[in-house]
């Protein structure tokens, strides 16, 4: 599997380049092309395309000749040449012949891999995304199997206990895998992804489930609903005085002591060297195991969360702004201090409670449960009092609330999901329903977020809205191989 990670990565990377080539030397910038006129025109900046044109459908050149014949998606694109993703799929199957090491690789995963390159293009053209890079090794570390291909003996049986199984790839043969998790019996097994991490091999299996999800319920109709505040002290506080602990999995004393004496062994080792690389799957290794305890910690704290009350509402982070680095600070042209140094630690927190993560889990969960998630403008939550609405600085002392105006006293972090939950409320929010229409499949419920007494709300009206977007419901499973 590692070689085919190798052949794949060669192969993709050649075909990048020999696209790239392709273009720069057939194109020129007027409205007629000169053939095989070597120009500097590339239109990767500007994302023009001039006529028929641009990267998607430009013909690869082989030793400046270029192909001449036509492919069954060249009449498609109106093109006189060879379509470049039928010319390199061909050349592909012409490969697996030529070379033992793409002979070795099944077919239609080569064929994939190509595939996954001409998404990346389109991405780029089509929708605005990175233009596709060159991969290392470092950053290639997965291969996909057809519908059908990988078989797998499955204990489809709905009993939780964990066994092993067998699973069968084309050109791989049959292996091992713990079968971590029980596929439904009438669950159809789709594409089956294998994916290289730290600690071993994983599958990951996508399967299509007869079942549909049930609708999101309608925000009229709840009767229940839960406020959460995110934190890092305490990961989340829920309105009814419960909290679900942060166990700080990478920020604990123990792990970043563990973490930093296994980094310097690797700084240490000459570069370039087999141990180095030893000493940095090690490094890798710990890196995934506070993951996989951070994962399955979200889980558990999303499945309290979604499982208390029919609809969930919580705050609209901008995490990444969170994370930001303090402005330098400059006087007479020297760098002063900033705080840069005393903010790495909460940047590092903040990265550590990984809230994003949180928020996809719940916003999952509650899409299966049929609840609604609302998000909220996270403005002043934990200064307002939810009694009486005032805002304070000085409501707040570390975990206490103390209300200046009206006495209220909570814990403050339990005040602040309830200021949450109160800002989703009917009474407080003006709602403006906005009928999309149905081929969009998007359940957005737009709300204009006048909250409370709102002086510092005015004028910038955040709008909230229903997390989960509907989808054709997939579900991966991972499953661990064993070679
Ligand atoms: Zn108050």
């Amino acid at each position: 599997m590692s070689e085919w990670l190798i052949t794949l990565r060669k192969h993709r990377n050649y075909c990048l380049a020999e696209r790239q080539r392709g273009f720069e030397t057939n194109n020129s910038n007027s409205d007629e092309p000169v053939m095989y006129q070597y120009g500097a025109f590339s239109d990767l900046g500007t994302r023009i395309e001039y006529g028929s044109y641009c990267p998607l459908t430009c013909p690869i050149v082989k030793h400046g000749v270029m192909s001449a014949e036509l492919t069954k998606n060249s009449k498609k694109h109106g093109l006189t040449w060879g379509h470049a993703a039928d010319i390199q799929s061909k050349r592909t199957t012409e490969l697996r012949s030529e070379s033992e090491w793409y002979s070795r690789v099944n077919s239609d995963v080569l064929q994939g891999n190509l595939a996954k390159l001409d998404i990346a293009y389109n991405g780029f053209f089509q929708h605005k995304r990175g233009f596709p890079a060159f991969r290392k090794a470092s950053n290639f570390k997965s291969f996909q199997f057809k519908p059908g291909q990988g078989k797998l003996t499955v204990n489809r049986s709905s009993n939780k206990k964990r066994c092993y199984s067998h699973v069968y790839f084309p050109g791989l043969g049959d292996m091992r895998y713990f079968d971590s998790r029980a596929i439904p019996i009438d669950a159809d097994i789709r594409t089956v992804t294998v994916i290289k991490e730290a600690d071993g091999w994983y599958m990951s299996v996508l399967l299509n489930l007869p079942e549909s999800l049930p609708d999101v319920s309608d925000i009229e109709t709840i009767s229940s609903a839960v406020g959460i505040d995110v934190g890092i002290n305490k990961l989340i506080s829920l309105t009814d005085g419960s909290f679900v602990e942060n166990p700080k999995f990478a920020t604990n004393k123990k792990t970043r002591r563990q973490l930093r004496i296994r980094q310097r062994r690797v700084n240490r080792k000459v570069k370039g060297s087999k141990n180095r690389k030893k000493a940095g799957i090690i490094v890798a290794k710990l890196h995934k195991k506070i993951a996989d305890k951070r994962n399955d910690h979200q889980w558990f704290a999303a499945n309290k969360v979604v499982g208390t009350a029919a609809a969930i509402v919580q705050e609209d982070l901008n995490i990444k702004a969170m994370k930001s680095r303090c402005k330098p600070k400059r006087q007479k042209g020297r760098f002063m201090a900033n705080g840069q140094s005393a903010k790495r630690g909460l940047n590092r927190s903040i990265s550590d409670v990984s809230w994003g993560g949180l928020f996809s889990k719940i916003a999952w969960l509650a899409l299966k449960a049929g609840k609604p998630v609302l998000s909220i403008n996270p403005k002043f939550t934990s200064q307002e009092c939810s009694a009486c609405h005032n805002v304070s600085k000085t409501n707040r002392d570390g975990e206490k609330f103390i209300c200046e105006n009206c006495g209220h006293i909570d814990h403050a972090d339990t005040q602040a999901s309830r200021t949450i939950l109160r800002r989703a409320n009917l009474k407080f929010v003006t709602k403006d329903v906005k009928k999309l229409p149905a081929d969009c499949g998007k359940v957005t419920l737009v709300r204009h977020d006048s909250a409370s007494n709102g002086k510092q709300d005015q004028g910038k009206n955040r709008t909230s809205k229903v997390i989960p977007e509907k989808r054709i419901l997939f579900e991966q499973l991972s499953l661990q191989l064993f070679n």
